[in-house]
């Protein structure tokens, strides 16, 4: 039998073994470079991949953007080449702003935030947002840009429909067996807003606390996709193609291919 695709929209991936591991489950990651080095690292892994697999028939996407923790590095994580190397990103992101996990100037975070979504705007990409605890300012600054959106790990208990509204998507992790808001936000999210997220192997382990094996990579999106089904009352397989489908549309398959 031949398993569905499944699309991990938000990772972060650090090896050749961990990319292949992910096309070996059939899973296919949008993989997040927030430095030129990572993102250096990412195609030359990458060319290291499609060398072996002449016959693989698919696309390695990536999101590229300056990380709200690194507001006041721009010029150490990209030197001059951040909107040339946005221009070729499949997404830009993760962008935003956070007020918990980093002490990183607001100042310097809302003028690299600013930038990259004019960036975007200018290439015409949607962004992967990151809104820790800032999630107020950051709508305020979004309903003045007409961008696909797509909010990461959001787990705030306010606001949620208000990003509806902005017509933002929103990826969902294993947080929802552990996070109250993230399950009572994905009461309130139409179908075609949803898309699955791991966040990369360090978050999975710094969620369950223990160490990740990336063989089980399959299981845990399939237990997410099982849980988002349970709470929207529709089958896996509805869920499941409605996870793929909204996948695609972003990442513009309809019209590439
Ligand atoms: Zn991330």
């Amino acid at each position: 039998m031949v398993r569905k695709k499944i699309y991990d929209f938000h990772t972060h991936i650090s090896s050749l073994e961990v990319l292949e591991a992910y096309y070996d489950h059939d899973i296919v990651p949008v993989i997040n470079c927030q430095s030129s080095n990572e993102y250096l690292r990412l195609m030359a892994d990458r060319d290291v991949f499609l060398k072996a697999r002449p016959y693989f028939d698919g696309r390695i996407y990536y999101s590229l953007g300056i990380h709200p923790f690194d507001a006041d590095i721009v010029d150490q994580q990209f030197g001059s080449s951040y909107e040339d190397l946005i221009g070729g990103a499949d997404l830009i992101g993760e962008i935003g702003m956070d007020a918990c996990w980093c002490d990183t100037p607001f100042d310097d975070q809302e003028r690299a935030f600013v930038m990259s979504l004019d960036l975007a705007k200018k290439y015409n990409k949607s962004v992967i947002l990151h809104t820790k605890m800032m999630e107020a300012r950051i709508y305020n600054i979004l309903k003045d840009y007409n961008l696909d959106m797509v909010i990461h790990w959001y787990s705030c208990d306010k606001y949620v429909r208000e990003f509806i509204d902005l017509g933002c998507y929103f990826t969902v992790g294993p947080a929802i067996f552990l996070d109250e808001n993230v399950r009572n936000m994905v009461k309130l999210l139409p179908m075609d807003r949803i898309l699955l997220e791991t966040d990369g192997v360090d978050a999975l382990e710094w969620l369950f606390k223990k160490e990740f094996d990336i063989n089980n990579l399959r299981n845990i999106l399939e237990a997410v996709i099982g849980e988002l089904a349970d709470i929207k009352q529709v089958s896996f397989d509805i869920m499941s193609d409605s996870l793929t489908a909204n996948s695609e549309r972003l990442l513009g398959k309809d019209f590439y291919e």
